[in-house]
């Protein structure tokens, strides 16, 4: 029997893990990578440390910090999570080889952007195709960008990309903006940015990096072309919390309920962290620092 299971080897399930086992918590930490979502990120400058990293070398780091622990009161599985089911007070998680036992459970599973689809976006993926302005804005200092979305998230990312991009595009599927009126407003006022209705992404296009897409217009299917420097995807993503969809309370986005103050979830005994989870900013160290104020929570729940 564990005391603590973690679903998740990013930054917040290695974070917990770390501070899991200095608890001298019995934890079994289980994730299909030990990586998060930024692994594939060629430069990260937001890594508080850490000036410059790649997605690569930030995971080696982790995954190196996380080891330093394991059979120190830290067991670690490379394996997919397939189900998790409370039986009694205790909670059963079952790899498609193996049952385990434990008294509670941080999901750390993160989440996964959802992608357009479209020729070009895997190809050019790291090289123009972008998926977080926070992280990636002042690459794309003096190009032409366009952003295609409509929601909060593309609205955000309008205002981190112009005051760097020569052109910032919003390419929005419908005929309105879902995103909040306050923002549109501000974004209104800004001569940089042009709004593109209707539209919807065919190609991206580039040589080595991406040099424009192309997207159909309006009703008439009218084909038309942008000459950019980068693309930046921010059509939402979808949180893996299909485990627990079933036991604990899930918002309108799916992501799982938490307590800001404890990272605890609607059913004692479950903690959720990082993007897998309401948190209002999705970042790898807010992720971390999640990971970290559920354990303290989660040790303090069992000491009670
Ligand atoms: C391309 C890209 C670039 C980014 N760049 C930056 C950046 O520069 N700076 C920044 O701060 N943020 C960046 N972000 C955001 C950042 O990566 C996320 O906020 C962060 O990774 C979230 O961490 P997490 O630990 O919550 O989840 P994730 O990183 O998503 O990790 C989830 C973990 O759960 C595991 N998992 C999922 N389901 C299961 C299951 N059923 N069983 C077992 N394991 C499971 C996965 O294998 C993985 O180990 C970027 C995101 C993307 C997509």
């Amino acid at each position: 029997m564990f005391d603590l299971i973690i679903i998740g080897g990013g930054p917040a399930g290695v974070a917990a893990g770390v501070y899991a086992a200095r608890k001298k918590m019995k934890t079994l930490l289980i994730a299909g990578e030990l990586a998060g979502q930024s692994v594939v990120s060629a430069d990260i400058h937001n890594w508080i440390g850490e000036p410059s990293i790649s997605g690569l070398d930030l995971t080696e780091k982790l995954e190196k910090h996380l080891r330093s622990y394991e059979g120190r009161g830290l067991d670690i599985k490379l394996d997919w999570v397939k189900s998790v089911s409370k039986l009694g007070p205790i909670f059963e998680v079952k790899t498609p080889t193996e049952t385990f036992q434990t008294k509670t459970i941080l999901l750390a599973s993160g989440s996964k952007r959802k992608r357009l689809g479209v020729k070009g976006e895997d190809e050019f993926d790291g090289k123009g195709v972008a998926w977080c302005s926070i992280c990636d804005a002042p690459l794309f200092a003096d190009v032409p960008v366009a952003i295609v979305g409509g929601g909060n998230v593309a609205l955000e990312a309008v205002l981190d990309l112009e005051k760097y991009a020569s052109k910032v595009y919003l390419l929005v599927r419908g005929n309105v903006i879902k995103g909040d009126p306050i923002t549109q407003d501000k974004i209104s006022k800004l001569s940089k940015v042009e709004m593109i209705y209707s539209s919807v992404v065919e190609e991206i296009y580039g040589k080595e990096m991406v040099t424009g897409l192309r997207y159909k217009i309006g009703t008439n299917s009218e084909i038309k072309e942008l000459s950019l420097g980068g693309v930046f995807i921010e059509i939402g993503a979808v949180p893996n919390s299909d485990l627990v969809k079933d036991l604990v309370k899930l918002n309108f986005y799916n992501e799982i309920e938490i307590d800001h103050q404890t990272q605890a979830s609607s059913l004692p005994g479950i903690w959720a962290a990082g993007d897998v989870s309401n948190c209002l900013y999705k970042q790898n160290n807010i992720s971390a620092g999640d990971g970290i104020r559920a354990v303290l929570n989660i040790y303090d729940y069992l000491h009670r």
